[in-house]
């Protein structure tokens, strides 16, 4: 066996789905992890990882999957974090890591304030950008974190050695990490994933929900596919996503309104030239955004 200071000797994953399992197949194609033991809110779920070779071992509990770890993943829908580190917070070792990978960043702060109190420090809140529409274990792939750029938002209390093994970490999976607040997190996630989000439902349901809908989508090319290409995300996450950060989504709601008012009044008033224009920011601004992620 290696004597590789970021190899782990054990990885305990509570919530056995598309992020958890993409992160236990990345630890093991790194070499980083020898054992896996895994823990979702449904046996079978537990199970399947198992069956699928994601975890080694399907623990019956979340303290059962972080008793022997020296590093745990909470891989759970971000309403689920509180009760998920409540239910170990009595293991929980200052000298093991501890992350999440939740789409929100402040709630789950303040969940692992009132679940861990002074046991805190080990805990580094993370979110990789990195994911897909369809949820679930069988979908995990080794990849998925490959060029992704990882989020963390260390609090004050936060030992910084963790933080170091959990840059390490992600950086050893191919990813690029990050450090933000959590609240800089939230504010940056409501502009960029979850209105256009909260968007591609409402445009979806709007087109799919009207009299002749199913014709008009049948005709559907590129345009409307990668419009609503976000509509299809899981519907537990996203609904605790927005409502985990719900002020911020609003005020990006707000703000999108008056962009859409003043397409739709340049539209009214037939107004040709303040169409273009309003068009043409956009667009020029569009063509020069370079994504910072290979993904
Ligand atoms: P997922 O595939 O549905 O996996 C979630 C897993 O958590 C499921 O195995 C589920 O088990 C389990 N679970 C739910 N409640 C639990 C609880 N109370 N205790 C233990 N296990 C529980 O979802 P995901 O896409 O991996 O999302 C997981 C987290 O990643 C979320 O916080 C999300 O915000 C974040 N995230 C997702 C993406 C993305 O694109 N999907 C991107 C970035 C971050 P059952 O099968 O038994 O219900």
């Amino acid at each position: 066996m290696r004597t590789d200071s970021a190899v782990f000797r054990q990885l305990g994953i509570i919530g056995c789905g598309l992020m958890g399992g993409s992160f236990a197949l990345a630890m093991r194609r790194a070499g980083l992890v020898r054992k896996v033991v895994g823990y979702s809110k449904s046996p079978s779920t537990t199970e399947q990882a198992r069956a699928l070779g994601v975890i080694d071992v399907a623990a019956p509990s979340a303290l059962q999957a972080v008793t022997g770890s020296d590093i745990v993943l909470l891989s759970v829908p971000v309403a689920a974090t509180e009760a998920t580190l409540k239910a170990i917070s009595h293991a929980v070792d200052p000298a093991v890591l501890y992350m999440d990978v939740g789409s929100t960043k402040a709630d789950v702060v303040m969940a692992a304030r009132r679940a861990l109190g002074p046991k805190i420090g080990s805990f580094v809140p993370a979110h990789p950008i990195a994911g897909k529409e369809v949820s679930g274990v069988h979908n995990a792939e080794a990849t998925l974190y490959d060029g992704a750029p990882v989020i963390l938002t260390p609090l004050r209390e936060t030992d910084p050695q963790m933080v170091a093994r959990a840059t390490e970490l992600w950086t050893r999976l191919g990813a690029k990490v990050l450090t933000l607040e959590p609240e800089a997190h939230d504010t940056s996630f409501a502009a960029v994933s979850h209105l256009p989000h909260l968007l591609a439902f409402a445009y979806f349901s709007a087109v799919a929900g009207q009299p002749g809908g199913d014709d008009f989508m049948a005709l559907a090319g590129p345009g409307f596919r990668d419009f609503t290409r976000i509509a299809g995300g899981d519907p537990e996450m996203w609904r605790d996503v927005l409502l985990a950060n719900a002020d911020a989504v609003l005020e990006q709601s707000a703000l999108f309104r008056t962009h859409l008012d003043a397409l739709e009044f340049a539209l009214r008033s037939r107004n040709a030239d303040a169409l273009h224009n309003l068009i043409r920011s956009a667009s020029e601004g569009r063509r020069n955004w370079r994504q910072r992620s290979t993904k």
